[in-house]
């Protein structure tokens, strides 16, 4: 698969670069429902609200709001990074059908655990996602680590 087949990848790098802007640790993600309907996106927030868990798939989850269980029936998150432990269990918990990631070559999280769980992980091996990243690590390395318990 690649970025240009997939349109819900489009909106988590839009987020991604706006976390960037606002000095954020620049990940972004957005939920989207079977039919390909957007639920919720947001971008990783830590930095910005001081939040301890507002990485950039909570965002997206918490901004699509509280919804019944056959919601996240296959539904995808997508994520312009490879997620965490947190967010990991986060998508097992609500049962989301599959996890598109940006990118795992700065970070690599979960990966197999949702494999486990049954749950489809591609990866875009996309650049920008990886260009964001790089520099904001090379730029902010504790605040990086900060983010991934570190
Ligand atoms: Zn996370």
């Amino acid at each position: 698969m690649t970025m240009e087949t997939d349109p819900g990848f489009i909106v988590p790098l839009e987020e991604a670069r706006k976390g960037a802007e606002e000095g954020g640790v620049p990940i972004g993600a957005a939920l989207v429902d079977a039919k390909g309907k957007i639920l919720g996106r947001g971008h990783n927030m830590r930095i910005q609200k001081s939040s301890a868990t507002l990485h950039a798939e909570i965002s997206a989850l918490e901004n699509a709001g509280r919804l019944p269980a056959i919601a996240y029936k296959g539904a995808t998150m997508y994520t312009t990074l490879s997620p965490c432990d947190m967010c990991t269990g986060a998508c097992v918990m609500y049962k989301i059908s599959r996890v598109v990631i940006g990118e795992n070559s700065t970070f690599v999280g979960g990966e197999n655990y949702l494999k486990q769980k049954g749950i489809e992980v591609v990866n875009l091996n996309n650049t920008e996602s990886k260009v964001l990243m790089t520099a904001f690590i090379e730029k902010q390395p504790k605040d990086w680590y900060e983010d991934i318990g570190e």
